[in-house]
């Protein structure tokens, strides 16, 4: 046996080959037109499981269920030290199946177990902790209002938050059980009720989320799990006038279509969509952090992360070194499924994902890009691809306009910081951009100029639940984490007494 291999828990194994139905009303129930869908293993190309093929009619039982339990007011009618105490169960038992859903994910995903347990597992779990504390939180405000009529009439006014009611959280494939509990425990904070959409590719940990959230003793109904194809089922739930609030995380077009189906029914909207990040290195940052930097920022998860580092700003006097010192490090790295403990590079999601990035790497070529490092896909089995640098491109070209969302870096040089952020900024995108320098003055200066919903300073892409995150421009509406993200999931109700 391959000592470097995690042995695959039973329990794990035998969620595999469960019939998987859709979680209605806290029961599994299998679609009603009887149709699956195929999981795989990416890293293999086998398939592990299937789930059930949810449609219309599917996601009319799927929701009436998450209303009747908004209506009957068995989760926002409870004490909101009761939600929290309930929502801190939770964690607990997430925590206690941490490695159970840690090698779902990596079988499901294909991402290291490394990351699986750590963010997938642990950073979900500590958000969590964190999101249940606001449950006890949430406040409106009181405010002195001077309204003259009838003369004599004294007023108090306040203002209430709401839980929002119905909500529908639709997820991607890329941190598939970490962006389900990102939107799912600020939604139970405020009291509303769920339709959990995990993407066709990755649904085995929504899922048994779905299953350990009753374990917890959230009531049956709160949570619903709808698994489906996103243009019918997706479509469907993000069009059903009896959603109240849809909290969107994917691709920039597909949230321009949940978008306009949520305009229709007036239904409220947020959006956490797709980025082309820079990463600006300014003549005096440290080289050796700035390499770290680039490795983690572009390649965690195989720089299938929304906010990964995907276009390198590098000051001319420093660009050799550090693109070098990156395309060494990746060029060495060992490439195997994310069971292997040693394996620094795993597959992509998908086989579609593997062509997509393979055909960006063709258009670089074509267009003059030179490969430093990596440049296709590997020839073993499963959907792996190189993780890449390309030098000598500029803003015409393809690979630096558009969004590859695969290990493919664009590596530019600047000469002026003023040309730097011009360039960092020549995007349509803006969820998040890092500055590298250890000039206090340049950084004070400069992050305001900077379009994204986040920058970080000799970092890039660490979140804490705290820190609100979301895009600029083309990158979303609204944002996820700390209290802005409860409040997204209530509605204001202003109170006016007279007396
Ligand atoms: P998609 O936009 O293709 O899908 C996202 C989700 O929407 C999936 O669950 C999908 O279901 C569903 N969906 C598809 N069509 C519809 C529809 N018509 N109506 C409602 N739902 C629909 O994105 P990917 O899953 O491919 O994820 C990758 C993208 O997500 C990247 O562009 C990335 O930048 C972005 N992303 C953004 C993040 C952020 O925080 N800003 C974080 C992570 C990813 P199905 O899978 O069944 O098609």
């Amino acid at each position: 046996m391959d000592q470097n291999l995690v042995p695959v828990l039973p329990v794990v194994s035998a969620f595999l080959r469960k019939e998987h139905g859709l979680l209605v009303d806290g029961t599994s129930v299998q679609a009603r037109a009887g149709g699956r869908i195929e999981v795989r293993n990416p890293a293999t190309g086998e398939v592990i499981a299937s789930v059930a093929d949810g449609d219309e009619q599917d996601v009319e039982a799927l929701v009436q269920s998450a209303h009747r339990a908004f209506a009957g007011g068995v989760w926002s009618g409870l004490r909101p030290a009761d939600r929290e105490r309930i929502l801190l169960k939770f964690a607990e038992v997430i925590e206690a199946h941490g490695e159970e859903l840690a090698q779902l994910e990596t079988l499901n995903q294909g991402k290291s177990i490394h990351i699986s347990r750590a963010i997938e597992v642990g950073a979900s779990v500590e958000y969590v902790r964190y999101m249940a504390g606001w449950a006890t939180k949430i406040t409106g405000e009181t405010m002195d209002v001077s309204i003259a009529v009838p003369q004599g009439t004294r007023y108090t006014a306040y203002t209430r938050r709401e839980p929002a009611g119905v909500v529908a959280a639709i997820v991607p494939w890329n941190f598939p059980l970490m962006i389900a509990i990102w939107k799912l425990i600020p939604a139970l904070a405020a009291g509303c009720t769920i339709v959990l959409k995990p993407s066709t590719e990755t649904p085995l940990t929504a899922l048994r989320l779905g299953e350990l959230a009753l374990e917890a003793g959230i009531p049956p109904g709160v949570v619903n799990v709808l698994t489906g194809r996103g243009s019918r089922a997706g479509q469907a739930l993000a069009s059903h006038p009896l959603v109240s609030k849809i909290s969107f995380t994917g691709s920039t077009d597909i949230g321009k279509t949940v978008a306009h189906a949520a305009v229709d029914n007036m239904t409220r909207f947020s959006l956490e969509l797709g980025g082309k990040n820079p990463m600006v290195v300014l003549a005096d940052a440290d080289v050796d952090k700035a390499i770290q930097g680039v490795l983690m920022g572009g390649f965690l998860n195989q720089g299938q992360v929304c906010a990964a580092a995907s276009r390198l700003y590098i000051h001319r006097s420093k660009f050799d070194q550090i693109v070098e010192g990156v395309a060494d490090t990746v060029r060495g790295m060992t490439l195997g499924s994310g069971l292997d403990l040693t394996a620094q590079v795993n597959p992509l999601v998908s086989s579609k994902q593997q062509q997509s990035v393979c055909r960006y790497l063709d258009i670089a070529r074509a267009e003059g890009a030179r490969v430093l490092a990596g440049g296709g896909k590997s020839d073993r089995p499963g959907y792996f691809v190189q993780p890449t640098v390309l030098t000598n491109v500029d803003h015409s070209k393809t690979v630096v306009r558009e969004e590859i969302f695969g290990p493919v870096l664009v590596a530019m040089p600047f000469d002026s910081v003023e040309e730097a952020i011009q360039l960092a900024n020549d995007t349509p995108y803006g969820l998040a951009a890092s500055l590298w320098t250890n000039d206090l003055s340049a950084v004070m200066n400069l992050t305001p100029s900077i379009q994204a919903g986040t920058v970080w300073v000799n970092s890039h892409v660490p979140l804490d639940p705290n820190l609100p995150f979301g895009g600029h421009k083309q990158s979303g509406v609204g944002r996820e984490f700390g209290r802005t993200a409860v409040e997204s999931f209530t509605e204001l109700k202003s109170v006016c007494i007279a007396h």
